[in-house]
């Protein structure tokens, strides 16, 4: 079956709301973007447009921080107790399971990847909602040693309007990262999605407004980039949580400084995985392959420099290129699916673009290298070998399914060649010596290295990246610090 037209393969409801979805914002549930123009939200494994929607204007977006600011003012969320979040924030996390197959193939069909992928980034939402529920009751200031004469504590608030700008490889998951924490320690929320993929967070809206967050404490700013620069330069944010491009990161971090707005980066990476001659070398295909085609390689953490032992080189590429043909590329809503498209037809440019340069200037590639001849934005999952380290390809986030492959000699030059790109996000390590994993994993420059293993997500794990990558932890406990506000009490109580 090939879909030429994915609203056909849509049940009533689904439809039903994607005819509702554009006019959101008169239903009152946080949703603002009419005045800037308009922007379609194209399905990327037909190249159809599915809806138009509206771009908020840089007075939109000034509206929406200060609908945000007067919510947190009126305290119905700021101050209510604690127990109260966590019950919103777990009936939200219930939403979400109701409508989990809604929200699995809106994400699908918004983002190109097949449903079996978004039915683990639907999960993860759910998840990570009912982790930060869990939180909202734990989190306390401290009593806190100070010289006799005093007493003094600390008491832990919301930051205060906090926003996010958003990609589109994982929408929801991503901005739920941000929300869940935001929410459950009282803050205010205002975020931009990707136009690219912005459809799941409208819904998550309307899921709110059910849940009974109050109206004011999240906001969606539907538009484009301007839409982004406009919120990132805004006076009125106290946090400002941003994933994306290093590009857009640092444009992001340039506005914010204007206005001391805190901000944390999620960036790019170029993630090694490093294969050594001891691996169990059919765990680590496997672990590879899933480690660069999941998302058709359109993820932050994917890993997509493999660094293999020189020893058992050619055979480890025979066993990824054997993994690598198999692999069914198609329509997010084709039963038996198992790669989609790219995002868009600029970011199939870019990645055809960097592999005929890779190829005139000596690469082979082992499998893909071409497009599928098909409507959508669909790339054969590629695999490329005979370039150095310091290549462009090597060295470039590219996005895309595409894997470099290089090899080292020993554990030095497996660190050396992890490290050497601006990037440090993440790292696979893939091993049977003892202690060789552990070694690694203090000697690599990333935020998160998994030892035969690879890009495990979990609400308890703290994740974000280094150098290049990005600052900041987001998920985990990391957020408690990130989402709350600390203020020192101090009282003098006499004694001497
Ligand atoms: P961007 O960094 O441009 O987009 C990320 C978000 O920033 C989107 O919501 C985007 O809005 C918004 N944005 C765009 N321009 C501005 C601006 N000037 N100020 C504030 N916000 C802005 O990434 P792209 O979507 O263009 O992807 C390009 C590259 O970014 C990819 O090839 C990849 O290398 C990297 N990337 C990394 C991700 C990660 O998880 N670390 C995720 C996505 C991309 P809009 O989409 O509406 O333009």
């Amino acid at each position: 079956m090939t879909i030429t037209d994915a609203r056909q393969h849509l049940d009533v409801d689904l439809l039903a709301w994607l005819e509702r979805a554009p006019h959101l914002q008169s239903q009152d549930v946080g949703v603002i973007g009419r005045d800037g123009g308009t922007f379609d939200v194209v399905d990327a494994g037909t190249g159809v447009p599915i809806l138009t929607l509206g771009v908020a204007s840089g007075q939109e977006v000034d509206a929406a921080v200060t609908r945000a600011r007067a919510s947190l003012e009126d305290g119905r969320w700021s101050e209510a107790d604690a127990d109260h979040r966590e019950a919103v924030l777990l009936r939200l996390a219930s939403l979400v399971e109701r409508d989990f197959e809604t929200l699995v193939t809106i994400e699908a069909l918004d983002t190109g990847k097949p449903r079996a992928e978004a039915f683990y980034d639907i999960r993860e939402v759910a998840m990570v909602l009912r982790y930060y529920a869990g939180w909202c009751t734990k989190v306390s200031g401290d009593t806190v040693a100070a010289p006799r004469r005093f007493a003094a504590s600390t008491l832990r608030g919301p930051v205060g309007v906090c926003a996010a700008i958003t990609p589109w490889n994982y929408p929801l998951p991503i901005l739920m990262y941000k929300v869940a924490p935001a929410l459950a320690f009282g803050n205010s929320f205002v975020a931009k999605p990707s136009e690219l993929a912005p459809l799941s967070a409208l819904y998550f809206a309307e899921l709110c407004a059910e849940a009974g967050v109050p109206d004011g404490v999240l906001t969606i700013l539907t538009g484009t980039g301007a839409t982004g620069a406009a919120l990132a330069s805004h006076p009125g944010l106290d946090k400002m949580a941003f994933t994306g491009s290093t590009r857009t990161g640092r444009a992001v971090m340039r506005a914010a400084a204007d206005n001391s707005t805190r901000v944390t980066l999620e960036l790019g990476g170029k993630s090694p995985n490093i294969v050594f001659a001891s691996a169990d070398l059919e765990a680590a295909a496997a672990g590879v392959a899933a480690g660069i085609w999941t998302n058709a390689g359109q993820v932050c953490v994917a890993g997509s420099r493999l660094l293999v032992e020189s020893s058992i080189a050619d055979e480890f590429v025979t066993l990824l290129a054997e993994r690598t043909r198999p692999i069914a590329l198609g329509h997010a809503l084709e039963p038996g699916s198992e790669m989609g498209p790219m995002i868009s037809a600029a970011q199939l440019e870019k990645a055809e673009a960097t592999i005929a340069l890779a190829l005139a200037e000596g690469a082979t590639a082992v499998t893909g290298g071409t497009t599928l001849g098909r409507s959508g934005y669909f790339l054969e999952p590629t695999v490329l070998t005979g370039l150095p380290t310091d290549h462009r390809i090597s060295q470039e986030e590219i996005f895309g399914p595409v894997l470099v492959v290089d090899t080292f000699d020993s554990e030095q030059e497996a660190t050396a060649k992890g490290n050497a790109t601006p990037y440090g996000l993440a790292a696979g390590v893939w091993t049977t010596r003892s202690g060789q994993g552990q070694r690694m994993a203090r000697a690599l420059s990333a935020g998160s290295v998994w030892i035969n293993t690879y890009g495990v997500f979990h609400p308890t794990l703290p994740f974000g990246g280094t150098k290049s990558s990005g600052f900041g932890r987001e998920l985990g406990r990391a957020a408690v610090d990130a989402y709350t506000e600390t203020t020192t009490v101090v009282e003098d109580i006499g004694l001497a």
